[in-house]
């Protein structure tokens, strides 16, 4: 697992034409190919103009939301589980599907997400296990919003947080809430509270869109007792739903708009370079202090970790530059 190459999976997720898209007649440019892994481009109006690119797993308009999970999450959570870190971010155009893939719908299980259903999978895996090994859950909820690191389930989420190294530690938050949650219900209930916290923008392209990342971290503690010793392992998991990676002449974005857009643009081109020098593997500094969320999950990023980048693309032909874009960001992040 310390090959970067193994350790960095990216993947990507197709949605399927929404009403707006298809009341416009928009036409698919976007094609999947399960078997081998790939994405074909074609150009709108001369597909003979296409491009193929491959990824570690592809998903098509079909792919339930369980697929999803089994490919892109099971084995990085029971790592976790084991005592690694680990971290799982969705990129994306706004309105292509990465708080569906993260949060999905709540109330069946069909439609949730892989947040809620990495709750399921570790407290399940704990109430099923028979021997003494002790488990401490905690989870803390942030988001980054202008570069400024905000607490989702403080009492005071305006108040800025700064990031801070402890040899111990490790990289922490100072002052971020977290909170012990012992069952599926628990934390669920932490996480819908830190969601009416979020920071929601207007923009033309999404009336919902977030304009800020968001990270959930599920810290996991083991301890066993062995020959009269405690041994303790730590994971973190941390679950990452980005800002929307429109460029901003699509948006019309002005004012405080367009600060928040260059922002958004610095955190997430901080975070593909930081993932292409990984997977590149030569380079000997990787610049994790380009930008607050690659700061943040330094120790969850690289080294002894894994990371899965899900992005989410839409098949409409009005959307072919911003899916471009993903589709080239998510292939120089592999
Ligand atoms: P984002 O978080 O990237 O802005 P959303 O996840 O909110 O986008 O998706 C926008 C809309 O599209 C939502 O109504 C969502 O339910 C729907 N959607 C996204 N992805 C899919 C999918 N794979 N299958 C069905 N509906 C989807
Ligand atoms: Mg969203």
């Amino acid at each position: 697992m310390s090959k970067a190459s193994e350790s960095v999976k990216v993947m990507v997720r197709v949605r399927p034409l929404n009403k707006k898209e298809k009341n416009r007649g928009s036409k698919e440019v976007v094609e999947v190919d399960s078997k081998f892994n790939q994405i074909n481009l074609s150009k709108p109006d001369s597909p003979e103009i296409s491009k193929d690119f491959a990824y570690d797993a592809v998903f098509g308009i079909d792919s339930t939301q369980q697929l999803v999970y089994n490919e892109g999450a099971f084995s990085l959570v029971e790592s976790v589980l084991e005592g690694y870190n680990g971290t799982i971010f969705a990129y994306g155009q706004t309105g292509c599907g990465k708080t569906h893939t993260m949060v999905g719908d709540y109330g069946e299980e069909d439609s949730k997400g892989i947040i809620p259903k990495a709750f399921s999978h570790i407290f399940g895996y704990i109430d099923s296990r028979e021997d003494d090994t002790k488990f401490l859950v905690r989870c803390s909820y942030l988001e980054i919003y202008n570069e400024s690191i905000l607490d989702l389930l403080g009492s005071d989420h305006t108040a800025k947080h700064d990031v801070k190294e402890d040899p111990d530690k490790g990289i922490y938050v100072q002052n971020l809430t977290n909170v012990i949650v012992k069952s599926v219900p628990e934390i669920e209930k932490i996480m819908n509270a830190g969601n009416k916290h979020r920071k929601v923008g207007q923009t033309a392209m999404n009336d919902q869109s977030s304009r800020s990342h968001s990270i959930f971290t599920i810290y996991i503690e083991t301890s066993v007792e062995k020959d009269g010793d405690q041994k303790i392992r730590a994971g973190k998991l941390n679950l990452v739903d980005l800002a929307g990676s429109e460029r901003q002449s699509k948006t019309n974005a002005k004012g405080d708009r367009l600060k928040e857009a260059q922002k958004i643009n610095l955190s997430l081109s901080a975070l593909g370079n930081v993932i292409s020098a990984l997977v590149d593997g030569k380079s000997k500094h990787i610049p994790y202090r380009d930008s607050k969320l690659t700061r943040l999950l330094q120790d969850s990023l690289g080294g002894n970790t894994k990371t899965v980048m899900i992005a989410a693309v839409s098949p409409a032909d009005y959307n072919y530059d911003e899916t471009l874009s993903t589709l080239r960001y998510a292939s120089r992040a592999k």
